[in-house]
């Protein structure tokens, strides 16, 4: 963690690029970066930012992802198809090393925060279908204008927006930014020079006329929390972190995804495009309308999590083509010459539109349209499964 080559400890009121951007308060984490609502100065608006630690492969990293989130931007100037805005970038000297810094715009909770605070229990076929366009419309722009593969679709890496977004509206979310360091532990001895303390005082005012509900320091990025429910939010999202992404045409990695939305032929090792993105979006579907995870793989005795991962895949979409098992540089260590499992014997099939129905209560009308949506993405035929435009078209969605 906080330690040479590591994270970069900061804390709220902390200045970055020469003092344009001051430290709120941490939002987030991953494995490469502590993630910060800040303050821009320049241009009076709340950003993310995302300070990557600081050993050298992390710093690659970090420039990858400018390098690819900087395509992003140029092929999308009206920043409309969904996937997350870089606004700037720059290195920070700490105490840990030197820090790869990205700006970007402030977004709200992840798809992930929302699952849970529905209490694992689905929430609703029309929001799932309003999420489902969003994602859909930014993968259609990475694949099919940019050639990037995004390889680590999941709930933590789509971020909502959210009408109560201080980032986009700061009057109405009634959020004041911290322009100095706090004295002590308080926010309240926080010493702010003249014109700084104007626009504070600007905010109150145009806050107490607008009585909308308001969103304390606490509460921002974290609505979900605070309000148990979904009013007021609405239900565009954007697709984040590419850390792993990569160029189609320059793949590096053999093994990629995140397991429970990771695509069979990652796990057989038979090589991998933008269809892989597709099977992780169809994992993540099924997982907003149900509140469950699609396949949640397990070691169990005497089989590996890739054999039983690959089993419950199996038991939801029906056997694996013999063509297609044999087809990977690790099928041998999985199927047999029959194609068959080497490992799992016996393979209990309960099919998609059935699980929804019998094991969460869709209707069947329900149970078949939504089905008839994700079945064509699961193909075990990585080449059959609809292109990101053509599930645009789809049906379901319109
Ligand atoms: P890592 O590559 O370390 O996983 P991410 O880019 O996924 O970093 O960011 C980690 C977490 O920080 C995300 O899961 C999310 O909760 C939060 N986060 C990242 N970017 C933003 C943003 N632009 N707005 C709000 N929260 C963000
Ligand atoms: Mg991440």
């Amino acid at each position: 963690g906080y330690r040479k080559g590591g994270y970069h400890a900061a804390r709220p009121g902390d200045r970055f690029a020469g003092g344009r951007f001051v430290a709120q308060r941490k939002i987030g984490w991953g494995n490469f970066s502590t993630v910060w609502l800040a303050y821009d100065t320049l241009h009076s608006r709340f950003v993310a930012l995302k300070i990557q630690k600081s050993a050298r492969d992390y710093a690659h990293a970090a420039l990858h992802e400018i390098e690819l989130l900087s395509a992003v931007a140029k092929g999308d100037p009206t920043n409309s198809k969904c996937v997350l805005r870089l606004l700037d970038h720059f290195k920070h000297a700490g105490p840990n090393g030197q820090h790869v810094c990205l700006v970007t715009e402030f977004l709200g909770d992840s798809l992930l925060r929302l699952i849970r605070y529905n209490r694992n229990k689905g929430i609703g076929l029309s929001r799932v279908k309003e999420i489902c366009r969003s994602v859909m419309v930014g993968l259609d722009y990475l694949h099919s204008e940019l050639g990037i593969i995004h390889t680590d679709l999941k709930p933590e890496n789509v971020l909502l927006e959210s009408t109560i977004n201080p980032a986009k509206d700061p009057v109405r979310s009634g959020f004041t930014p911290i322009l100095d360091r706090p004295v002590g532990n308080q926010y309240g001895g926080t010493v702010i020079s003249f014109s700084e303390k104007m626009l504070k005082m600007r905010a109150r005012r145009a806050v107490a006329k607008i009585s909308q509900r308001r969103v304390s320091l606490g509460g921002v990025g974290a609505e979900l929390e605070k309000e148990r429910c979904l009013d007021g939010i609405s239900l565009k999202c954007k697709i984040v972190d590419f850390g792993n992404a990569c160029w189609a045409d320059q793949q590096h990695a053999g093994e990629i995804q995140t397991r429970q939305y990771r695509a069979p032929e990652v796990i057989i090792g038979s090589g991998y495009s933008y269809s892989a993105d597709i099977w992780s979006f169809a994992c993540i579907a099924f997982e907003l309308a149900t509140g469950d995870l699609l396949f949640a793989p397990m070691n169990r005795q005497g089989c590996s999590e890739d054999e039983d991962h690959l089993a419950l895949m199996m038991e939801t979409l029906g056997k694996m083509p013999r063509k297609i098992a044999s087809s990977g540089t690790r099928s041998k260590d999985y199927f047999d010459r029959y194609g068959d499992l080497k490992r799992v014997r016996r393979l209990k099939f309960w099919p998609l539109d059935r699980v929804l129905v019998e094991r969460y209560s869709f209707s069947e009308p329900d149970a078949k349209g939504f089905a008839d949506f994700l079945r064509p993405m699961l193909d075990f035929a990585p080449e059959d499964r609809p292109s990101a435009a053509q599930c645009l078209k789809h049906s379901w969605l319109n």
